[in-house]
């Protein structure tokens, strides 16, 4: 009875050490078929960004330069610049020439429309800059380059609308400019990501903000991109199922802005900028930016805010909208202009926002040496 008692037990003992290692072959066998099989439109959700070193953010971060970039992009955003105006066609000329200068090689587009509006129907011209517009995902940052219409009453004063958003835009072909020589190697080293920059036109409510008289591009936009498929002869996928992540640029370029959170759904970027903003003050990259100053607010949270997101939102595009909470003082005012503007602070958002997008598209300096080192600690998730 005894020994009889003991076999069973021995074979029962060996039956599940059977059974064990028959599960972990099969959750093996699906974590792998999961993790190589997953659809490419959830690659997003999965997505991790890598922690540059301080010698390759050091190098990165060397070939901004907030002087070059007031005269050169900005000035000449700082123009009455409503839809259909003048000052429009200038400055999207000026953004297209811009980004067409560059060695990464941008393909700059244009999505163009006649819309009614409380006047009459206006002209609008989005442009939409991709780096390489065979790529599946894209990391998207948008702005909008109209300004608000003031009717002619106003004769004799202009509205700049110097942070909403010429600064946005400014800091968008800053970007462009600084990494050109680590975009295009990013172009070349990853077929499946990249960056896409969105200029929007119409913005603005042109009497009064409503569903109808607002957000004129990015409505359009939106449309455009849900009809499109994506990649090219796409039957199941869109433009919009290539956004990465939707990074909106509004109202900045005043001093001390604070970036609280609208969407949970995406607050661990917003702590990554919270992250990027630390390292960069402890590496004393930034300027007038003591220990007290902090600009991103992940754990503050704050309601929605109207503006070029919302279509996207709409249509389940994941956002990260940087709005300063509460508006900059000057907004909608014609001291919304560049003498009133926090040169430090913007040079600073410059320098987060170059670094969130190299370590977001795993961009590095390219006379660095130790890139790509799987080993290093600092690039687990
Ligand atoms: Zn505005």
């Amino acid at each position: 009875m005894w020994i009889r008692s003991t076999t069973p037990m021995a074979e029962r003992s060996h039956s599940p050490s059977i059974m064990r290692l028959f599960y972990t072959v099969c959750i093996w066998v699906a974590f792998v078929h999961c993790t190589n099989g997953i659809p490419w439109t959830q690659e997003k959700l999965h997505h991790r960004a890598v922690t540059l070193t301080p010698e390759e953010i050091q190098t990165a971060l060397s070939h901004t330069d907030l002087e070059q970039m007031w005269q050169r992009d900005l000035r000449p955003l700082l123009v009455t610049r409503y839809p259909g105006s003048a000052g429009s066609q200038a400055v999207q000329q000026h953004i297209k020439t811009a980004l067409g200068s560059l060695g990464a090689g941008w393909e700059v587009t244009e999505d163009s429309f006649v819309s009614q509006t409380p006047y009459s129907p206006l002209p609008f011209t989005n442009l939409i800059a991709t780096l390489n517009p065979s790529a599946k995902r894209r990391l998207v940052l948008a702005c909008h380059y109209d300004s608000k219409y003031y009717p002619p009453q106003w004769h004799g004063k202009e509205f700049q609308g110097a942070t909403d958003s010429a600064v946005p835009c400014a800091m968008m072909l800053e970007l462009a400019k600084a990494l050109d020589e680590e975009l295009k190697a990013q172009k070349s080293s990853d077929a499946n990501l990249t960056l896409q920059l969105l200029f929007f036109d119409g913005e603005e409510a042109l009497f009064q903000w409503t569903d109808t008289d607002s957000l004129y591009g990015s409505r359009h936009l939106a449309q455009t991109m849900e009809r499109t498929p994506h990649p090219a002869g796409a039957t199941d996928t869109n433009q919009l199922h290539g956004i990465d992540l939707f990074v909106l640029l509004d109202l900045i370029g005043g001093p001390d802005p604070r970036f609280g959170n609208q969407f949970p759904s995406t607050s661990h970027w917003l702590s990554r900028l919270q992250n990027i903003e630390k390292r960069l003050h402890s590496m004393n990259q930034l300027v007038n930016h003591n220990q007290a100053v902090q600009y991103f607010w992940p754990n503050h949270p704050v309601g929605h805010i109207q503006d070029d997101h919302i279509p996207f939102l709409n249509r389940g595009v994941h956002i990260l909208h940087l709005i300063p909470s509460p508006f900059p003082s000057v907004w909608h005012t014609f001291d919304d202009n560049e003498q009133n503007l926090d040169r430090s602070t913007i040079q600073n958002l410059n320098k987060i926002l170059q670094l969130f997008v190299l370590e977001y598209l795993d961009a590095r300096p390219a006379n660095t040496t130790n890139h790509s080192n799987p080993s290093n600690p600092q690039n687990a998730p």
